[in-house]
């Protein structure tokens, strides 16, 4: 059987373009990771809103709603409109023969007239045990201010950011809005961010740099204390008292496999032939979410996303004739 469209991920984007493909009668099939234990990290379908907790920036929720439970609504929809669910990845694909080929982490082969890319970006972590625990508990850790700053927790207290890039940067200066204090932890004492955004954090009077120290470990049971910091010049280690910490050290789009097998840019993220559209260089392949935006990452411009490549995958497989 020759699948019509097969959407590989979980996301917001994948699912949505499962409750609109299922909604145009193109029976189709998500593939998504199924769940796992790799070291202290917790793989899971639903992408990166299983690690968050509360989202209150998701409009159709006024009183907020938990990350996994959003995820669990969107995947009941998607089923609901008669999008089939399968628990595997898909770890290998041809792009260049018509059917398309994809293989699954089963090594089964799977033939298809379009795809849809919604594999998203994983933040990057530092990879302390104490950051993940805190950071799956909703104990003050995150990888997202735009997310989760906002949160009551968070209001007028010491908070922090690492990183060093425009990404830090930007949410340091937003975590200004609701914090006492925000300190900016860099490994470095030269910011990689633009001359514009260091300006901004320079001069912001609610922001303090600390340079040159390394994050070793996240203090905390329940809730976040603080952090060992060890500085990289000294070689001493020091303890900075931090009610939430957000770790700005950028993201990886989920895209190993696509290598060779369509354009994707310089960090990995899938290049757009059209920004309007989610058409890429494969015709027959569309992209939604964050492998392919760099810039907004968020659950509700990553659901739109997986909206529009649904339609564009609907229309052009009508175009091709297959209906
Ligand atoms: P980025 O530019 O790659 O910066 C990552 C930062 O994290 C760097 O300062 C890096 O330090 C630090 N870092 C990486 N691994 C680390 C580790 N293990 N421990 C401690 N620090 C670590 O990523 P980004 O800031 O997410 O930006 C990604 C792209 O999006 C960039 O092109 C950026 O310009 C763009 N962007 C633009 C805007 C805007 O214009 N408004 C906003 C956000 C992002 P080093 O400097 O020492 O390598």
């Amino acid at each position: 059987m020759i699948e019509k469209v097969v959407i590989i991920g979980s996301g917001p984007a994948g699912y949505t373009a499962g409750i609109y493909a299922g909604r145009a009668n193109l029976n189709p099939v998500l593939y998504a990771d199924e769940p796992r234990q790799i070291g202290a990290f917790n793989i899971v379908p639903g992408g990166q809103l299983m690690f968050t907790t509360e989202v209150e920036n998701y409009p159709g929720f006024p009183k907020g709603v938990m990350g996994p439970e959003m995820m669990e609504l969107f995947r009941q929809q998607a089923e609901h409109c008669g999008c089939r669910m399968v628990g595997r990845m898909i770890s290998k694909v041809d792009f260049s023969r018509r059917p398309f080929q994809l293989w699954d982490s089963e090594d089964q082969l799977i033939e298809a007239h379009a795809v849809i890319v919604a594999t998203g970006a994983t933040a990057n972590w530092l990879g302390l045990p104490n950051e993940q625990r805190l950071a799956q508990s909703g104990g003050g850790v995150s990888a997202c201010a735009v997310c989760d700053g906002a949160l009551p927790m968070f209001r007028n207290q010491p908070l922090a950011v690492v990183g060093g890039g425009d990404s830090a940067i930007e949410e340091a200066t937003y975590l200004t809005k609701f914090a006492s204090k925000v300190y900016l932890i860099h490994r470095r004492d030269k910011l990689r961010a633009s001359k514009a955004m260091q300006d901004r954090a320079l001069n912001n009077h609610k922001m303090e740099m600390i340079w040159n120290k390394v994050v070793v470990d996240v203090l905390g049971d329940n809730k976040i204390t603080g952090v060992k910091l060890h500085d990289t010049v000294t070689q001493q280690e020091s303890t900075l008292e931090l009610r939430g910490l957000f770790i700005g050290i950028g993201h990886t789009p989920a895209t190993a496999f696509l290598k060779n097998q369509m354009q994707l840019d310089e960090k990995g993220y899938i290049v757009l032939k059209d920004l309007y559209r989610t058409t890429t260089s494969v015709d027959g392949v569309f992209a939604a979410g964050d492998v392919a935006d760099s810039v907004y990452r968020q659950a509700i411009t990553a659901a739109g996303m997986g909206c529009k490549a649904a339609l564009d995958a609907e229309r052009w497989l009508a175009a091709q004739g297959i209906e």
